[in-house]
This record gives C-alpha cells, structure tokens and sequence, in this order.
C-alpha cells in the first residue's frame, strides 16, 4: 500500500493469533506457559529440561551502522527478517528483542517494536509494561538500594553488640543465624553455625558493614527520562540528616546491573549467585560489600522470579517472537537475554537423530542495540562469552540516510523536518558516508562469522545510491549485501536477504568455522589485563591511537585488577552510539583520537567491567516535545494510538 500507513494503523488491522496458538506451533507444550491475557506468555525455563537435548538451530545477531537518532530500522529488519524465514520460506524462525523502556518510548525515540509492515503485535501491549520484567528490575533495584542505606543508618547508632543481636535476634529462646548469613561467615572465614560461638571480634567483623559512603556505587534506578534524578541528595529530614545525607543519582532502569543480570543468568540459581555477588561499596577498611552481606539476596530473588522467564508474542505475520531483558547498547550491554536465546536455539534446532541441516533446522534473530561497534561488540565479548553460544552470521543494517549523514549531510534530528539531503538523490554524499558502513563490516568480519549487509530501503532512496552501497559493501568483505523492503512489504519485501542470511549460516557450519570460533583470539583474551583490554578495544574496533583515564578511572581499575582480581572480567563501555569515538559529533570513520575514560564501574554480578567515556549519562532526558505528546487512549474503544 502507497503510502504506507502508520505503525498503529497497520498493526491495528491485524488479529492476532491467540499465543496458545502461535507456541504450539513452535511445539512448545500447554503446561510450558504461563499466558498473561490472549497475546502475551511466559515461557517456563522447564522447557530445558526436555528439549535441552536438541541441536540448537542457526543463530543470527542483527547489529548496525553507527545510526542517526531516528534509528535505521535494526528492529524492523529483525522482525522482517523472521517473518520472511518463517511466513514465507517455511522454516522456524524466532525473534528475540529486548523489551522496550519507557525511557525511548515516551521520549525521543519512541517505541521498539519494529514497524511499518515488520512489527511485533499488539505494539501497544509490547511498549507498554508487557509482563512487568522491567518493574520488578526497579523494585528489586531499589530494595536494594534502601538496604544500603538503612544499614548504614542503624549501624551508624548502635554498637557492634545492639547490632549482632537484632539481626540475629532470640527466637523461641534460641538464637540463630538465618540462612543468608552464613555465606557471609564464609567469606569473613568464619567457621562457626552457632551465634553464641561468636568472639567479640567476630561479632564486630560479622555485624558491621562499616560502609564508606564515598564508595557506594548502587544508584537508584527509575525507568524515565529523569535528567533531573541524575544527581540527588537523599535524606533530607531532619532525624537523618547529620549522618546520613548524601549525593547519589538515579539511573535508568534498563542501564541498572541487575538487568545486566537478568540478561546474563543462565538459570535461576545463576541468577541467584549473580544478584548476591554484585559489589555495592567497600567498607572504610577497603574490602568489597557484596549484595549478599546485606542478606538480600533471596529476597533479590524472589522479586526476579518471573522475570527470568522469557515472554512469547508475535509478529504482524504471526510468527514467534521472543522479548526478554531490555539492557540499552550505550550505558549497557545492549542485547537481550540469554535464556530466551538458549531456548529459542533448541526450539529452533533439531531433535537428537534427526540432521542438522538445510531444511529441517530453524532460525533464531537476536538484535544487538545500536552499531556493531558498541551492541554487537558486546554480544561477543560479553554475551557470547558467557553463554557459549556463537552466531553463524551476523547481519548488520545499513541505510541510505545514515550513510548520507556520515558523508557530510546536514543534521538528523528527531522530530524535526528531513534536510533535502535525505529526501534527494545525493549519490556523493552516500560515497563519502560508506566508510562508516566499511569500517563496521571490517570489525564484524575480525570475529570470523560471515556479515551480511541488509539495506533497509526507504521510499526516497534512488537505485543509483543502492547501487553504490551493495556494490561498495560487497568490495569490503561483506559476504553478501542486499535491499531489504520489509518495512512496506513485511516478510515478503525480506527474501533476497533471507537467503543470503541462511547461506551465510551455511557457510559458516560447513566451511572451517564449524568448531566455535577463538574469541580469545579476536580483541582480547579473558587473561589480558583491564587497561590492555580497553586499549586493545579502542584500538581495534573504534580504531583510537590511544586511551586516557581520570585519576578515579585508573584508581578503581588498579582496584579491580589487583584488589579484586577481576581483571578476567570482558569490558562493557558506555559510549555514545552516535561515534565510534566517544564524541557523538565525530561522524564517519574517525581515526587517531585519545578514547579518554572518566569513571570506571564494576558489575560483578553481570561480569563486566564498565568504563565511562566521554560525557555519556546512565539517566537520559526528556527533549521539547517528547512522544508522550501524541500517545492518547480512545477512552471508550480502549483503543492506544501514538505508539510507534
Ligand atoms: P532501530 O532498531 O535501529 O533503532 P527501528 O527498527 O526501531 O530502528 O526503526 C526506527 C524507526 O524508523 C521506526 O519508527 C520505524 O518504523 C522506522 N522505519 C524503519 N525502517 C523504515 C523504512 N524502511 N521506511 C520508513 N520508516 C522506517
């Protein structure tokens, strides 16, 4: 249709299937989900335990371009894409996106569900709160959060023995460590069951944290564009203030390191040991405060219970899709869970006898966030390293208006009128932009897997700069480059890049590549130190001549490395999505620039180090004319529109 309707009108014209129906499709079994309303299911992590057996299916990580703030349609090649392998070329196909912030969807960016005819339905449902993952991040976010500082407030009025004996009070005259406490007994290498065992010295090295304010790096989180939360003084009242106030800041919730975490864990228990050994601060004797000291790690739990189950929706074409985990690529790692992935691989993959091949074996989509230098880098080094699940080919989405904004186009801004540069043949600023797609189809392809170049297409881009781009991409070493039409087309509009996706993932498990490839061997190995590791990334896929720190940055990574001996950890970097400096005006293909870091984090329980360039923020804002403006409910049809 000419021209194509809106996102909401499109979706809004389709009945979805009932998601009974599209799981049974994928075989999944009745007493495997757990349904949240008609179109919405959580699927049980029991699934595991019988299909766990199964080849896993052909794995694809979407990444992009370093992008213009409009998008370049990486969630809508995604969705196109399954719906193309799925709808059209009959196989198991399976998307997995992350869940959307309220950030982006009420702020600049609006929603994440992809769109014109390549959508996951109902969109509105899917922005929206969805099955409350992203809730229950904040919630457990911010007991913990609370936790810190009340500890500190009672430790702050009691001594070593009031404290000992309200957390280990006399119950039914006997008093007894609970069981969260003996994890913390073991790391204080104290080896007794019984409280009255205690010396007075243990008493005190058990019951006081003994938190230095200064170090505690647990925020607050919200998920809003908050930028007025992104310093705040806490405890105002007048009991507190004298010991307690204090300078912290909010983050937005999906950039939190429990929904690094939640992406991360392989399974309950995992994610259980991951939430218990997250570092919130160091004592004023400089040792690590895990989230276990604080006896808060069952209860971390038990809010996340749900949420580490993955949820099950559907394209506009009915096909499956999976949302789980929402990290942002800037200030996060950008991918979505590993859990959903796991089980859509088996879902996707064959049973055990059955060949592994061509056509019997299905398709998982995974998106990395933003361009390949910041989503997909962390895919591999932090995802993948984790999982032990390794893509067959990666697809990286280019279009005709990045490529002309790199080239020396004029301003891209949201919400604003498109510069005529965008919406007029302009073959030499498209020329000039392609050393930015170059450069990320150079990176991708150091990872050994086959890159394919999906060219979203847009109704103002001429054949002559789609010439140029498939013909330029092609030279570079992209093993194949195609246009893809499925945002106005759907699935339909996707099939020459379906097919170059499942030869590329033919050529990678027949070709030498058959056996997982040697990440260790790529950018850097888990033995390199923190700072070879940085610079070797800087070095190689932002293509900096050199890395500098703030005197905190190299105080904390020195602590890191020698203190805490977490030098192994991979690095998550928060840097702007718009470079692949750290400067977000620096277009194209920047080169021989000094990547400065001025704070570094540690996520011990996600495990990454997370070093902060540039003037990166974990809280966005809110611009002018935000999209909550256009987001209305018809109050009698319950019918949403301004979702996009
Ligand atoms: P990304 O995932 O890369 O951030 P999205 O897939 O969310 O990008 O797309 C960004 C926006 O651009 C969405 O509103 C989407 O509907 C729109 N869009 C994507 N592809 C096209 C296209 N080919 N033509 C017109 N609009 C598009």
């Amino acid at each position: 249709e000419v021209p194509v309707p809106s996102d909401s009108q499109i979706a809004g014209k389709v009945k979805p299937k009932l998601i009974t129906g599209v799981a049974h499709e994928l075989k999944i079994q009745t007493d495997e989900l757990e349904q949240y309303g008609k179109y919405k299911a959580k699927v049980s992590l029991d699934i595991l335990n019988r299909i766990g057996g199964h080849t896993n299916g052909r794995y694809v990580v979407v990444a992009g371009m370093t992008p213009t703030p409009l998008g370049e349609g990486k969630s809508t090649t995604s969705i196109g894409l399954a719906q193309g392998l799925g709808a059209h070329l009959n196989k198991t196909a399976i998307a997995c996106v992350r869940q959307p912030s309220q950030g982006p969807t009420f702020g600049i960016k609006g929603g994440a569900a992809g769109g014109g005819y390549s959508q996951v339905i109902p969109m509105d449902e899917f922005n929206l709160h969805l099955t409350g993952d992203i809730h229950a991040v904040s919630a457990a976010n911010n007991l913990l959060a609370a936790a810190i500082d009340a500890r500190m407030f009672h430790e702050a009025s009691q001594s070593d023995n009031a404290l000992f004996n309200r957390l280990c009070p006399v119950v039914k005259g006997k008093r007894e460590f609970s069981k969260s406490m003996f994890s913390r007994l073991e790391r204080l290498g104290i080896n007794k069951t019984q409280p009255e065992d205690l010396t007075e010295d243990e008493i005190g090295r058990f019951a006081r944290l003994d938190i230095d304010p200064s170090t505690i790096t647990w925020n607050r989180v919200v998920d809003i564009n908050d930028r007025f939360l992104r310093q705040v003084n806490i405890s105002q009242t007048l009991t507190n203030k004298t010991v307690m106030s204090r300078d912290t800041q909010f983050d937005i919730s999906v950039g939190s390191e429990i929904m690094a975490v939640l992406a991360l864990a392989s399974d309950l228990s995992d994610l259980k040991a991951r939430l218990g050994r997250m570092i919130v601060a160091f004592s004023k004797s400089g040792a690590p405060v895990y989230a276990d000291d604080l006896g808060i790690t069952g209860a971390l739990t038990v809010l996340m219970k749900d949420a580490i189950k993955p949820t099950i929706m559907q394209t506009l074409e009915g096909t499956p899709v999976f949302i789980h985990a929402g990290p942002f690529a800037n200030i996060a790692h950008g991918n979505s869970s590993v859990i959903a992935d796991r089980i859509a691989l088996k879902l996707a993959g064959t049973a055990p006898g059955e060949p592994n091949t061509a056509p019997n074996v299905g398709y998982v989509i995974t998106e990395a966030g933003f361009g390949s230098d910041i989503g997909f880098e962390k895919f591999m080094n932090i995802k993948c390293r984790q999982s032990g699940l390794y893509p067959d080919c990666v697809v990286v989405v280019a279009t005709i208006r990045a490529l002309k904004m790199h080239g020396g186009g004029a301003p891209v801004t949201a919400g604003a009128k498109l510069h005529d540069d965008y919406t007029c043949e302009n073959v030499e600023l498209v020329r000039n932009g392609l050393a930015n797609l170059v450069r990320h189809i150079e990176n991708c392809n150091k990872f050994k897997i086959p890159v394919v170049v999906a060219l979203n297409k847009f109704s103002t881009d001429s054949q002559a700069e789609i010439d140029l781009v498939v013909k330029t991409a092609t030279e570079a070493g992209a093993y194949a480059a195609h246009l893809s039409d499925n945002w106005a087309l759907g699935g339909a509009g996707a099939l020459d890049l379906c097919n170059a996706v499942v030869s590329a993932c033919e050529l990678n498990k027949s070709g030498e590549n058959q056996s997982q490839p040697d990440i260790n061997s790529v950018i850097y190995s888990d033995s390199t130190p923190l700072k070879e590791k940085i610079l070797a990334l800087a070095k190689s896929i932002y293509r900096a001549s050199s890395v500098s720190y703030s005197e905190l940055a190299s105080q904390k990574l020195d602590i890191y490395e020698h203190q805490l001996n977490s030098g192994h950890l991979p690095i998550c970097m928060a840097k702007t999505q718009y470079s692949f400096s750290a400067d977000p005006k620096l277009k194209n293909a920047p080169s021989d620039f000094d990547l400065f870091i001025r704070d570094v984090r540690i996520s011990n329980g996600a495990g990454f180090v997370y070093p902060l360039c540039g003037d990166i923020q974990t809280m966005p804002g809110l611009p002018t004319r935000p999209c909550f403006y256009d987001i209305d409910i018809d109050c009698e049809t319950g019918a949403i529109t301004g979702l996009f």
